[in-house]
């Protein structure tokens, strides 16, 4: 079965080099659904906590909310960056406080002190799923990954494979020695 957990993300992009409207700034709210699969936990019968899902993912999604993301290779990047660093806010800022936990992938790094995701390929909604799924595989059991962008739409599927241990009697996972670190559960 699934435990299934929504995102509202605000972000601002362009497609570069794209014929058409979207070569130019613009913003979206967009929608992101991980399904996370696996055996019911009889303990507390369900598969997953949405909560411990919701906490898990936002930790690094935090990074594309209210944010600029770019590809490398797109000349508005240091453009932007000149600006950032002439106005002092290039490397953070007080009120900048919001941020996600920094991440680097072979498809994506986040600055989160400039609120800003820089990626290797072009950011639409299939390339926002493939971001994810890398970022999140080895900690959730990720069956499927939508991404729901204006009048843009993508899903995929995915095979799981993480055994992960949960606890029987709160739901969220064990650490490596068998200990739930929410209710001290021990196996
Ligand atoms: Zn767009
Ligand atoms: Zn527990």
């Amino acid at each position: 079965m699934r435990s299934i957990t929504t995102f509202d993300l605000q972000y601002a992009h362009r497609f570069y080099g794209f014929k058409g409207e979207a070569q130019y700034l613009h913003g979206h709210t967009g929608v992101l659904t991980i399904e996370v699969e696996d055996e019911i936990n009889e303990g507390v019968n369900m598969v997953f906590p949405c909560n411990e899902i919701q906490k898990t993912a936002w930790n690094v999604l935090k990074n594309f909310d209210h944010s600029l993301i770019l590809r490398e290779d797109d000349p508005l990047l240091p453009a932007i960056l000149d600006v950032y660093e002439k106005q002092g806010i290039r490397n953070g800022h007080p009120q900048n406080q919001m941020k996600g936990e920094a991440f680097q992938t072979e498809l994506a790094k986040a600055y989160p002190d400039a609120r800003l995701v820089v990626t290797k390929e072009t950011m639409t909604v299939e390339g926002m799923i493939k971001i994810v799924y890398d970022l999140l595989k080895d900690k959730l059991n990720i069956a499927k990954i939508t991404f729901t962008s204006g009048v843009n739409a993508a899903s995929a599927e995915f095979e799981t494979r993480n055994r992960i241990e949960r606890c029987p009697l709160c739901g969220i996972s064990l650490d490596e020695n068998g200990v739930c670190p929410k209710c001290g559960y021990k196996k």
